[in-house]
């Protein structure tokens, strides 16, 4: 049994992360936060045994085998290089770093470890991606010419923090969504983005020049483009992940949620059908793959890789949104 130790008391260990990791058949052994009460009040309330201040107290436990990071994103660099260090195999949230440099070092120094390192990707772990991504492999829609995510959210109460007053912390909604649609079109799509244009938005909900809001567009090498829309601030949208080809469309809706909901459809000259879809809680089939990657049984889901290629793309978006101009995407690998 995988014993975890989790590098920050956060929301979406105490949301998704800890049950994910316990159903898969891990176990959480230790806790670190930096404010000692809330770490024993955090360790209480998950019945996690052990609470830690201090990062090297964490990765210095024998009797940790892998971590799990969700700090805010400027801690994540410091954080893996010492887990790197000590042995353990990683699973970092988004986006890695906030910078590709910091990303980069991060993910060459868990290869000279030798420790698996993932990035927490949730959207690919989800039945509809997965069923988009099959059905486009098959030929069911012909060559992908375009696709739209529609991934504006309303951010709620207990998450208006960081993202939207600390840019030092990588807040703002590109850093945040943008780079999931960034991973979820790569998977589904099997093809990488290469340029970005894009608008943000400051409608007041961000401070600190946060952006809030962002909509854009990506080129990825086979030509096809992709719209994307982001935001923090709609109270009442759907979200949806489309992909049109020369033969064929697949419309998916709802299906840019941590949940395992949503439907796909495939629309093509016979008509409109509804994939089949096994939906499972996506959390626990990522941390199922980092188990078996851990055992030498296959990748993660989302790789240190896949991490620096959807940083890249939000850092270019961010670019294109700041000077007005299309960006290109390399993530240097
Ligand atoms: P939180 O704001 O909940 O936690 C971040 C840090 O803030 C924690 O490490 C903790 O510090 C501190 N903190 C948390 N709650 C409190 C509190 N009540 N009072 C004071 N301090 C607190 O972050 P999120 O869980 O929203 O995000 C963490 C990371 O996970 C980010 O990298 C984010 O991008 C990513 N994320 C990924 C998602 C996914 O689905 N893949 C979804 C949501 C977030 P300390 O550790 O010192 O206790």
């Amino acid at each position: 049994m995988t014993r975890w130790g989790l590098i920050g008391a956060s929301t979406i260990a105490h949301e998704w992360v800890i049950d994910a990791t316990r159903a898969s058949g891990g176990e959480i052994v230790a806790v670190m936060s930096t404010n000692e009460e809330r770490g024993k009040k955090y360790a209480a309330e998950h019945n996690i045994p052990k609470s830690v201040t201090s990062l090297d107290a964490l990765v210095s436990d024998p009797g940790v085998d892998a971590v799990y990071i969700s700090t805010t994103n400027e801690l994540h660099k410091d954080q893996v290089l010492a887990a790197a260090k000590a042995g353990k195999h990683i699973l970092c949230e988004k986006p890695l770093a906030t910078s590709l440099a910091d990303a980069h070092t991060m993910v060459d120094a868990c290869r000279a470890a030798n420790v698996v390192f993932a990035t927490n990707h949730h959207l690919r772990n989800a039945a509809s991606h997965t069923a988009m991504r099959d059905a486009i492999a098959a030929g069911k829609i012909g060559t992908p010419l375009a696709a739209k995510v529609f991934h504006a959210v309303y951010l709620p109460p207990h998450l208006q923090g960081w993202r939207l007053d600390r840019p030092e912390a990588g807040g703002g909604v590109i850093l945040d969504i943008t780079v999931h649609d960034t991973d979820t079109l790569r998977y589904v799509l099997g093809d990488d983005p290469v340029e970005a244009t894009a608008f943000s938005q400051k409608s007041g909900l961000a401070k600190a020049g946060l952006e809030d809001a962002v909509m854009g567009v990506m080129r990825f090498k086979s030509g096809l483009i992709a719209l994307f829309h982001d935001g923090f601030t709609t109270k009442y949208s759907q979200t949806g992940f489309e992909v049109h080809g020369t033969e064929g469309s697949l419309v998916g809706l709802d299906v840019m949620s941590q949940k395992p909901i949503g439907t796909v459809t495939l629309r093509n000259k016979d008509g409109e059908t509804e994939l089949k879809l096994d939906q499972k809680n996506l959390y626990e089939n990522g941390i199922a793959k980092f188990h078996a990657a851990m055992a030498g049984k296959g990748k993660p889901a989302a790789s240190g890789e896949d991490g620096l290629w959807s940083l890249a793309a939000g850092l270019a978006v961010a670019e294109a949104a700041k000077t007005g101009t299309a960006q290109p995407i390399n993530p240097g690998l």
